[in-house]
């Protein structure tokens, strides 16, 4: 399948080293998505890279019935960066699953079907998150999804009230919306949205498959005051392996019905995980990327011209929106410059380098940026 669900890329890669990535010509080039913000803490990371060997010898797997320390660890380590009130971890393998199962434990907990999600949101693709995801593009040729799902604009409180009800069961929402074109969520909004919620009985899901592990500038990127009832978290969770997590409130938790995973919390992939939280809290790593998000965004204002309409952006997750087609100067920043971006949308060229940037890299960038974007 691989040939047709992929577009080539001309760009073999065989090697990465923190923000770099090498081809097989020893070409290297700086990976400023991170590999879609899968890898926070660069390529190749010591600490993480250690961890997955040393429980690899150990113990690979075994059937999550067991208790396995290193799972048990990844449970409370998570729960500690959560906000108060958040202290149940289900693990998962993806950030569609985790999406999956808060939405399954929504309707469960709650008794009632109905979801709200916003319009330009991206949620996953599997068939429940696939339904709260907003682009056609994705859903149409596997219709009918899960029905029951309201679409309100993105920052607006009052569709948000008029179309959560008595019926609803959950709200997911990103806290910058990513895939949709980076975003940020108002403080208002997402406050109206707790409230709304919380009258209605509903749950309130921040998915952080993109925002989380430090990415805004901090651990989490959902504003301090407003606590939703789950967090979804996968993308940089396990620097580069492949792991997800739903973090939830007692009163989901005790209510969330019958669900379950196979690979839930694998040792090796607890492992990774265990090894890129900590070590993204023990070396504030969020305070780091807070710092450079700001510098970035500044050199972004001072060297880019006409071709820009905008810049938006929260901590390393940057946004420029371009007035032309965002691809080909992804193409050029790739070919001509050796520096690998995303898009986000048709007109948005995205940003999610590994949060420990340093300020030569970062300056690599905005030369490269400045050439193309004049
Ligand atoms: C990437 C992404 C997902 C889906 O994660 P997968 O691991 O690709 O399933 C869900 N939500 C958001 C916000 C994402 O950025």
């Amino acid at each position: 399948m691989s040939g047709f669900v992929f577009n080539e890329k001309p760009i073999q890669i065989v090697e990465g080293d923190g923000s770099y990535l090498y081809d097989t010509d020893g070409t290297a080039y700086l990976d400023v998505g991170a590999s879609y913000a899968c890898v926070p803490l660069g390529h190749g990371h010591e600490a993480v890279q250690e961890a997955v060997r040393e429980q690899f010898s150990k113990l690979t797997y075994v059937q999550a019935s067991y208790p396995v320390e290193i799972r048990t660890e990844l449970y409370e380590r998570l729960a500690r960066t959560a906000p108060s009130g958040i202290d149940k971890v289900w693990l998962c393998n993806s950030g569609t699953e985790a999406n999956e199962a808060a939405l399954k434990f929504a309707r469960s907990a709650t008794g009632n079907s109905k979801i709200v999600a916003t319009m330009q949101g991206f949620h996953g693709r599997t068939m429940g998150a696939l339904a709260t995801t907003w682009k056609d593009k994705y859903k149409k040729p596997y219709e009918p999804l899960i029905g029951d799902v309201a679409f309100v604009p993105y920052n607006d409180g009052d569709a948000m009230a008029e179309a959560v009800d008595e019926q609803t069961a959950a709200v997911i929402v990103e806290p910058v919306q990513g895939e949709g074109g980076i975003n940020p969520a108002s403080t208002e909004f997402l406050t109206r949205t707790r409230e709304v919620t919380d009258d209605a009985g509903a749950a309130l899901i921040f998915d952080e498959v993109q925002t989380g592990m430090g990415r805004t500038g901090t651990l989490w990127a959902g504003k301090g005051q407003i606590t939703p009832d789950m967090i979804t978290s996968a993308k940089g969770l396990g620097n580069g392996m492949p792991i997800g997590a739903t973090l939830c409130r007692d009163w989901i938790a005790e209510n969330y019905g019958s669900h379950a995973s196979t690979f839930s919390g694998a040792p090796v992939i607890a492992a990774a995980a265990n090894a890129t939280v900590g070590t993204i809290v023990e070396e504030n790593v969020p305070e780091h990327a807070a710092k450079m998000g700001r510098y970035l965004r500044e050199e972004l204002e001072r060297a880019i011209g006409d071709e820009v309409r905008e810049i938006r952006s929260e901590g390393l997750m940057l946004g420029i929106e371009v007035k032309r087609g965002a691809n080909r100067y992804l193409k050029q920043l790739a070919l001509n410059h050796q520096v690998l971006a995303l898009p986000a949308g048709r007109t948005v060229v995205r940003l999610l380098p590994p949060l420990t940037i340093e300020t030569g890299e970062a300056d690599e960038l905005v030369a490269a940026l400045e050439a193309v974007l004049r």
